[in-house]
């Protein structure tokens, strides 16, 4: 059925929702092409296979249902049936509903059967192709599938049934006299009998062969060798190689010396999990990203509209009787300067005003405005804002724009030379839990480190962690990375061990301590 027969359709009944099966590409999030993540930004319910990082998920609005389809540990997958019944049954709530699958949805992903199913019913559906791994985990791991030297033919195969099996369909003489390069999907169960029978069928012993696990992720592996030796070489790795993975057959694997990029990142294997309020910029992840590591996100605090906003209106319209404007977050300009908006004035109210930021982060948040702080500590703490601040506002008015919580140092010390007047501009609300992705990452161990870039933060991480996980934070296993020594403070005195302290008191001076540390850690693994 046509979107517009549906409209027509609709236009009788109840509205039917559009389902738009999204391909999430093969585990770096990164890899989402930008209609999947438009298409994940309107769904109304997302429902998501095992393979979908949940990194994804969070480009679905707050309120948006998240459902997993896939396979929990140890536990049967849901049902094909199922999932086709239950797209066609949210569609027919009037959702907008995006069926998020890994890879590409029609490459071994059963997504044209669902779409088929959904035309059966009479929904409405779209396709956004996504990464499929036998080239995105293959780019990851240094494997071109094609190079104009070595191949000019790639195949993807499935190697979901062992060769020979009766359920297998796969001609396995024209696969070993195949000129080009054998992807095979699935085939991690299978790999000996796999690379044996393709032997037997006269595929040269000495073909370059590798097995790529878990590309584009932090527990990326790939072990690489001969079609005779591979399947030994992958059982002496033992416990540390697992599905999914993917098996590649081909002269380009031998390329893979050169072309190992991503394995070659400084943060490359390390599990990050960034704790931040909600509705901060995705920036602080995609910093680590581009070094290698995987993100994984966890708000603590959510920043939400204050609740009465009559004192903020009230100092802005009273902006020409101060001299001074100081901000002690992003957040803070963000909301005050939408609030000038909002009430249908302009920039031009703060003309007359020096402008203070706590650091450079807040007066990042200023320039994209096209306003330059006239004061940042050399300090970026609420102490060095005081003391820099005190000669400079001594006998005149101060407006302080801020969380409706926090410290009050600021007010306390200038309210000691200057007229201070301290408004909310934001709420801050603490979040409930924890991300259940985020949680069983955390338990089965799988987390590096937990970045802290405040008190406040570390004291809401610790009521927010599983026991399980608040353990492998005191035994130094999930290692803290601190903003500053006042919030290491806080996390010792929570019994935490902090593993490293940025020195220069910023975002991206944490992430130089992250990489000062893997490099202290490379020398000492290389010496
Ligand atoms: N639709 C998916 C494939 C689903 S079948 C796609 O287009 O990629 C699942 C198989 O995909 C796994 O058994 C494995 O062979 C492969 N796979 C998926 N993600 C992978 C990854 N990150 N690294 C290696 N192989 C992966």
């Amino acid at each position: 059925m046509s979107l517009e027969e549906a409209r027509r359709r609709s236009a009788e009944g109840p509205p039917v929702g559009l389902v738009t099966l999204v391909g999430a590409g093969p585990g770096d999030p990164g890899l989402l092409t930008r209609a999947g993540a438009e298409a994940l930004g309107r769904a109304d319910a997302v429902v998501y296979d095992q393979l979908v990082q949940s990194r994804l998920l969070d480009l679905a609005r707050p309120g948006a249902d998240r459902i997993f389809a896939g396979k929990s540990r140890g536990k049967c997958p849901v049902p094909q049936g199922e999932i086709n019944a239950l797209l066609v049954r949210l569609a027919r709530e009037g959702k907008a509903v995006v069926r998020l699958k890994g890879g590409d949805p029609y490459v071994f992903g059963r997504g044209a059967e669902e779409a088929e199913y959904l035309h059966d019913a009479g929904v409405p559906f779209r396709i956004v192709p996504g990464v499929t791994a036998g080239v995105g985990a293959t780019s990851y791991a240094g494997i071109p599938v094609t190079h104009r030297e070595a191949t000019s033919a790639v195949a993807f195969v499935t190697g979901h049934n062992e060769p020979g099996d009766p359920a297998d369909r796969l001609d396995w003489p024209a696969l070993a006299r195949f000129p080009g390069t054998l992807v095979f999907y699935m085939g991690f169960r299978h790999l000996g009998s796999i690379c044996s029978t393709l032997v037997g069928l006269g595929k040269p012993p000495g073909t370059p062969a590798a097995l790529v696990c878990s590309g584009s992720t932090a527990s990326q592996r790939t072990v690489s060798g001969r079609l005779a030796d591979l399947p030994d070489r992958v059982e002496n790795e033992g416990d540390r190689l697992g599905a999914p993975a993917l098996l590649v057959v081909g002269d380009v694997v031998a390329r893979r010396d050169r072309l190992r990029w991503f394995e070659r990142l400084p943060l490359f294997g390390r599990v990050v999990l960034l704790i931040r309020p909600i509705g901060e910029s995705d920036r602080s992840a995609a910093d680590l990203e581009r070094l290698g590591a995987e993100v994984l996100v966890a708000p603590t605090v959510q920043i939400l509209p204050v609740g009465d906003a009559g004192p903020m209106d009230s100092a802005i319209a009273r902006l020409d009787s101060f001299d001074w404007l100081v901000f002690t977050s992003g957040n803070g300009v963000s909301a005050f300067l939408d609030r000038i908006e909002a009430l249908g004035r302009d920039l031009r109210a703060l003309g007359h005003l020096k402008l203070a930021a706590i650091g450079p982060g807040t007066a990042e948040v200023l320039g994209r405005s096209r306003l330059r702080a006239d004061l940042i500590p050399a300090s970026f703490r609420s102490e060095g804002l005081a003391e820099a601040l005190r000669p400079l506002v001594a006998g005149r008015r101060v407006l302080l724009a801020r969380a409706d919580r926090g410290r009050d140092l600021l007010r306390e010390e200038l309210g000691e030379v200057a007229e201070v007047e301290q408004v909310a501009a934001y709420r801050n609300a603490d979040a409930e839990a924890l991300p259940k992705t985020v949680v069983d990452r955390l338990e089965r161990g799988e987390v590096d480190w937990i970045t802290l870039t405040s008190s406040a933060i570390a004291s809401r991480l610790h009521g927010l962690l599983p026991d399980r996980a608040r353990q492998l934070v005191s035994s130094g296993s999930i290692r803290l990375a601190s903003i500053s020594p006042v919030t290491s403070e806080a996390a010792r005195s929570l019994g935490w061990p902090v593993a490293a302290e940025a020195s220069e008191h910023t975002w991206p001076g944490l992430v130089r301590a992250l990489l000062d540390e893997a490099s202290a850690t490379k020398d000492a693994e290389g010496s």
